[in-house]
């Protein structure tokens, strides 16, 4: 399962070039070099992946859930088989630590395929009895060609998390990971023609949003759209696809909060903080990003949090000891440090961080940030409300929790929250009021995949995970009939 120097598209079960001969650059992010090359896709290329979708769905969505499990169940143990591979090929593409990528990101792809294996075996539609009259019975049927699209932070994590269900459910994939991460997705390919997956049932185009995406939300015959990635991106695919009746599941952006309670246990929420903070360079949507914390305990909170960030350990992302690899991107970089920047004129204290890490040899040109702590802003300023999606947290005292909540719900966002406290009746209370669609009680990160995944607000609309996704992958059918 090798990284190769020119990716391919993989269309109708074939590694293809891209039809126009055309390449974009793959640039690692820690040297700041290309190392490899990725097809510039366009329409014609999703058009051919259409054609090989059709042609596959008929079989593909009779093939038994015995036989599609097993299917899903082998590409999971090739990525398996696969993990150093796939781990260091993520690290160099994404500038995250190997790890992350070995403990974290590709145990979940692979995690991700063997749970919707086995989860359509036990997948079920309701029968609904008139008395004396009829009986309904539901069909969960699968929607036919449907289209998936990932982002760069966690890159086989999330494309996975979507094709695993929407192939399980008997759908045709056409699939686009993001240019600036493909790599895996290219590995995947392999993968799957090593399981066996019949030709067309998922094919995998590589390319830019605006010329390789744009053509999957505008084609009429892919009839859902399950896309991650930016607020904004996400508001030009609806603007396309919702009057053309496409079903959407939309997994937008975050200005997470994390609200800390005097009373909660202090060691674990530093620890669990640091990391909710930091981990993958804050470049995860559930990042908790603005930091509450109640005022008795402020003082001894910032210091603490500034002590442990200083700790921190930036660089090589291939080394055992290294916390926060390259931000994954020159143009991400430029952006996150122009938050900084912003900080500081909106009144913002830099405690530590702030600036770039002087780095040497290979390292030199990488995209080093160091992790920032930012103090004394409003909640209502641009830096507290808009998604900065880097290692950058700001902290903000608050008196009860009354205060706690309007900050906490004051931005357009609405994915997650995290409360650190002991006092249940209170956890009862915040976890009715804070507006996000997922929670966690003294805890971050801690994933069930069978419980449902989502935001509300700008973070997006739909669904992920368990029943959830397969529900979302399948049209419900109702049958009536009289006795
Ligand atoms: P992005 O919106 O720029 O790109 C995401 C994907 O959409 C890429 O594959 C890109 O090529 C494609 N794309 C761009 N324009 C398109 C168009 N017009 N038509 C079709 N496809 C198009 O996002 P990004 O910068 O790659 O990722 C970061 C964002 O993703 C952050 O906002 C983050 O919060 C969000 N995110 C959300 C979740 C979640 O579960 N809610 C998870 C991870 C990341």
């Amino acid at each position: 399962m090798t990284p190769d120097q020119y990716l391919k598209n993989y269309i109708d079960g074939k590694l293809v070039p891209p039809q126009s001969g055309q390449y974009l650059d793959n640039v690692n992010p820690a040297t700041a070099e290309i190392y490899s090359y990725l097809p510039d896709s366009e329409a014609a290329d999703i058009e051919s992946a259409v054609v090989a979708a059709e042609k596959a769905f008929p079989g593909w969505s009779k093939t038994s859930l015995q036989e599609r499990s097993r299917l899903l169940s082998r590409i999971s143990e090739i990525i398996g088989q696969n993990l150093t591979a796939f781990a260091e090929a993520e690290s160099i593409d994404a500038g995250k630590p190997v790890s992350m990528a070995t403990t974290i990101d590709i145990p979940r792809a692979q995690e991700n395929f063997k749970f919707f294996a086995t989860a359509i075996l036990h997948f079920s539609s309701e029968a609904h009895h008139m008395v004396g009259q009829a009986i309904n019975f539901t069909l969960r049927q699968p929607i036919g060609i449907v289209g998936c699209i990932s982002p760069w932070n966690l890159p086989l994590y999330l494309f996975t998390w979507k094709i695993a269900p929407a192939l399980a459910a008997g759908n045709c994939v056409v699939a686009k990971p993001s240019e600036v991460t493909p790599m895996t997705a290219y590995m995947l390919s392999k993968a799957c023609i090593e399981a066996g997956l019949p030709a067309g049932v998922l094919n995998i185009v590589h390319g830019l949003g605006p010329k390789a995406g744009q053509p999957i939300i505008e084609h009429p015959k892919i009839k859902a759209i399950s896309f991650t990635g930016g607020t904004e991106t996400g508001r030009r695919i609806a603007a396309v696809a919702a009057p053309m009746f496409k079903k959407l599941s939309l997994e937008l952006g975050g200005k997470n909060p994390n609200i800390i309670f005097a009373d909660c246990d202090f060691e674990e929420m530093m620890k669990v903080t640091l990391r909710s903070s930091f981990a993958n360079s804050g470049q995860i949507c559930l990042c908790g990003s603005r930091i509450l914390v109640e005022r008795s305990i402020y003082d001894k909170f910032k210091a603490e949090l500034v002590k442990r960030t200083e700790s921190l350990v930036v660089g090589n992302p291939a080394a055992d000891e290294t916390d926060l690899g390259a931000l994954v991107s020159q143009a991400h970089l430029e952006k996150v440090s122009a938050y900084i920047r912003l900080a500081k004129e909106e009144g913002g204290t830099i405690l530590c961080g702030g600036e770039r890490v002087p780095m040497t040899g290979d390292f030199k040109n990488g995209y080093f940030l160091r992790p920032t702590v930012v103090e004394g802003l409003s909640y209502d300023c641009r830096v507290n409300q808009e998604e900065i999606f880097g290692p950058v947290v700001t902290i903000m005292p608050f008196d009860t929790e009354e205060e706690a909540l309007s900050y906490a719900n004051s931005t357009r966002y609405g994915l997650s929250a995290t409360v650190w406290t002991k006092d249940i009746t209170r956890v009862n209370r915040m976890s009715e009021k804070l507006e996000a669609g997922v929670i966690w009680i003294n805890c971050w990160l801690l994933r069930d995949l069978r419980t449902p995944f989502g935001g509300v607000k700008n973070s997006g609309v739909g669904r992920e995970g368990g029943l959830e996704a397969l529900r979302f992958f399948t049209a419900p059918k109702n049958i009536c009939m009289k006795y």
